[in-house]
């Protein structure tokens, strides 16, 4: 019989972080005493991915303390208003993407999503702001491929769950693509403040976990950078 191996949910990726992959975007969980925060809601208007990881690991939905939501695009936060109306969940997201995620303000979307992407808007109960604490964690505002895109971070753990800030692709770190971008400049800069964190392991929004040389991937990424995403936009 499986035990439930101290109510995490979601693969083990490092003790009390669980990864749930919700098909091209991550989902995460994070443990720490009585409390259960979920990282990001996946794609899925009824939270599938979700929902199966707790409903594997034996754990309830209302376990899920608070819903940190890493920025307002449809595939981290699309399973938000589900989680509100099914677990109660207060969700916490920065003020800057705050009326995105509400509805008060209409997303800028690529024109194939507009067409066959329902919003999902989802109240607000937190409103976070760079270097506020929820629990353990800490909220590090990296603005560019949303205006309020954050990253959470447990010092003590040197633990980084980085939404689109920073993702994975064939074992490199790399921005999100272009079009995606509110402000590519934006983005770009803000890799310094992650840089200026100090990490151990990595939880990207796109790819997979990395436990290994995350400074070093980093330092990587900010060389090529200004090259690679920037060079269209200066001249
Ligand atoms: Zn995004
Ligand atoms: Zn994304």
């Amino acid at each position: 019989m499986a035990k439930a191996s101290g109510g995490s949910v979601g693969a083990a990726v490092v003790d009390s972080v669980g990864w749930i992959p919700g098909g091209f975007v991550n989902i995460y969980t994070y443990r720490e005493g009585e409390e259960t925060y979920l990282i990001d809601t996946g794609f899925s208007r009824t939270a599938k991915p979700i929902v199966r990881a707790f409903r594997k690991a034996n754990v309830p939905l209302a376990r899920v303390g608070k819903v940190l939501l890493t920025h307002h695009h449809l595939d981290h936060m699309g399973g938000a208003a589900y989680l509100l109306e099914n677990a109660s969940v207060p969700l916490a997201c920065h003020a800057d993407d705050a009326p995105f995620v509400d509805g008060r303000t209409k997303p800028r979307m690529p024109l194939m999503m507009r067409l066959f992407v329902r919003t999902c808007p989802a109240p607000v109960a937190i409103v976070l702001k760079d270097g506020d604490r929820v629990g353990p964690l800490r909220v590090v505002h990296v603005p560019g491929h949303t205006p309020g895109e954050v990253a959470f971070y447990h010092p003590a753990r040197k633990i980084l769950f980085s939404g689109d800030s920073v993702v994975e692709r064939k074992g490199q770190l790399t921005l999100p693509a272009a079009k995606y971008a509110a402000n590519l400049g934006q983005a770009v800069q803000s890799l310094d403040r992650l840089r200026a964190l100090d990490v151990e392991v990595l939880l990207p929004g796109h790819g997979v976990p990395v436990t290994k040389g995350v400074a070093s991937l980093l330092d990587d990424l900010i060389q090529r950078a200004p090259s690679q995403f920037l060079r269209g936009s200066r001249t």
